[in-house]
């Protein structure tokens, strides 16, 4: 069907903006990751109602509905080819004493001005900060700096309501008989084959889900592929009264890693790294060979802390203690920053492509991940850009690569996957699936996990038209419709 005419019929049945002239597509052909994907029309659905309708329509005639939040995903899960649905006119907030009740469309930093009105604040604090969407969040399984102490979201989430492909309104959890039926094909067998690391967003998180009161879990991370987001019911929490960031510098990111694993056990409230290629673009008079530097936060038993932290530590100098509101919220955004200073190290004809950029193992393995960096650095000749959420054991790696070298990023990606899978590590802690790392999900999981996934997404959708080929899929999309 063409554009025009799904753009028309969509106005027709639902009274609500539908745009499909250039302009319109172009924009919402691209988000914060590597790809380019133009859809055919973007539609703003007010209401459940106009959802509803709308997936009716696209189940009727097999166009696929993509759902997209703020666009700021890193691996291509908000781009499709078919219908784009934007949420931000879903944008209510209702506050609880310790829950939220959020819609999908919500930006972030809406609600932690809100929340903190009330001191309280929600954990899951991506870097990119105010400008994502709870439903993004929910659906990337999204973390950041300070899921270390207060979890991902997959950990936060208390309810969701979702709109399934045939246009049927779910509250998860749910003692329905579809949430029997779910339940029922999650078992242990299936839940061992899952890596043991504290951040996960490959696949459908089912070894999160034991009983009945965990089945919201299963949307967290499914990347708009088994329902629309509507609203979610999430965690909130006090905010602390007291903050003390000390700022570590290192010879290298090896010895900075190594220290990691002990300064974990010292309980901090974030435990944070960036290697020497964004130091260099940060305007600081760091000590001489630094590089490497860990952020370390604690938020309670702070004087204990501060002795705790200075008896474990080799080979680091504290450069900075800081325990000003104003001051520490500086070198967050230095940190959190750390993706735009890494791009000033590329030319105009190199890229940093999101490929391999989000592996998350033990933080005991931290060491074993750094050498498998090291070796494809060496064995490629490549420069390759660091940092992430050390404590988790999660680290973005960006390789800087000749503009659209489709070989070698498959090369690299295949070769460093399987490695972090053969440490027991997860191909992505926070970012998702999406274009760059779908094809991968069964290499991740093997056959029998990737089977029961498969009879899910089915369940929910099985006409297949929620962001088809994103977490399911046979094809390969990974060195796809790059835009870079
Ligand atoms: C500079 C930068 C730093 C970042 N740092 C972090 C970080 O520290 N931690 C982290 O986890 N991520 C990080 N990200 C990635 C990104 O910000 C998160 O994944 C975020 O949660 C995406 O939210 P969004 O609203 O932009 O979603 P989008 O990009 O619009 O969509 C992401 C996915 O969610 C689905 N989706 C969106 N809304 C709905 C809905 N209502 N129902 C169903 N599915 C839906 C989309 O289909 C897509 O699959 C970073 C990104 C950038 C650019």
């Amino acid at each position: 069907m063409k554009a025009e005419k799904i753009g028309a019929e969509i106005q027709r049945i639902t009274h609500c903006q539908v745009l499909w002239d250039k302009y319109s597509r172009d924009f919402y052909s691209v988000d914060a990751s590597s790809y380019l994907v133009k859809p055919l029309v973007v539609v703003f659905p007010r209401n459940e109602n106009e959802i509803i309708k709308i997936l009716r329509f696209a189940s009727k005639k097999n166009i696929p509905v993509t759902p997209r939040g703020a666009g700021t995903g890193l691996v291509g899960s908000a781009l499709g080819s078919g219908i784009i649905l934007d949420l931000k006119n879903f944008d209510k907030i209702r506050i609880h004493p310790n829950y939220v009740q959020a819609d999908s469309g919500v930006l972030k930093g809406i609600l932690d001005k809100k929340l903190e009105e009330g001191d309280k604040f929600f954990g899951p604090d991506p870097s990119v900060g105010p400008y994502c969407t709870i439903g993004g969040m929910i659906a990337t399984n999204a973390s950041g700096s300070h899921s270390l102490k207060y979890g991902s979201v997959i950990d936060n989430l208390i309810g969701v309501r979702i709109i399934t492909s045939s246009g049927k309104a779910i509250n998860l959890p749910s003692k329905s008989q579809f949430g029997n039926k779910i339940l029922k094909m999650i078992n242990r067998s299936i839940q061992e084959k899952f890596p043991h690391v504290s951040k996960n967003s490959c696949g459908y998180r089912l070894d999160k889900i034991t009983k009945k009161t965990d089945l919201q879990k299963i949307i967290a991370g499914s990347e708009g592929t088994l329902g629309i987001i509507i609203s979610a019911k999430i965690k909130i929490l006090p905010l602390p009264k007291k903050k003390i960031l000390f700022i570590l510098s290192y010879r290298n990111l090896k010895c900075a890693v190594i220290d990691s694993a002990k300064i974990v056990k010292l309980a901090p409230s974030a435990l944070e790294l960036i290697d020497k290629n964004i130091i260099e673009h940060i305007k600081f008079d760091f000590p001489a060979k630094t590089g490497c530097l860990l952020f370390v936060e604690f938020d309670s038993d702070i004087e204990k802390s501060r002795a705790n932290l200075g008896k474990i530590i080799t080979d680091a100098k504290i450069i900075k203690t800081l325990t000003k509101k104003d001051e520490v919220k500086k070198w967050w955004g230095i940190r959190n920053s750390a993706l735009g200073f890494s791009l000033r190290s590329i030319t105009p004809n190199q890229s940093l492509p999101t490929l391999i950029e989000d592996a998350t193992v033990s933080v005991e393995k931290l060491v074993l991940l750094v050498d498998i960096i090291k070796k494809i650095s060496k064995k490629y000749k490549l420069y390759i850009v660091t940092y992430g959420h050390a404590g988790n054991g999660n680290l973005h790696i960006r390789p800087i690569i000749r503009y659209k070298n489709k070989k070698l990023m498959k090369k690299i990606a295949i070769e460093f996957f399987s490695k972090v899978i053969e440490i027991g590590g997860s191909i992505t802690g926070e970012h998702g699936d999406g274009l760059a790392r779908s094809e991968f999900v069964k290499l991740q999981y093997g056959s029998d996990v990737y089977s029961v996934f498969k009879k899910i997404k089915q369940e929910f959708d099985p006409k297949n038209i929620l962001n088809p080929d994103k977490i399911i899929t046979t094809k390969s999309s990974m060195t796809e419709n790059l835009k870079i």
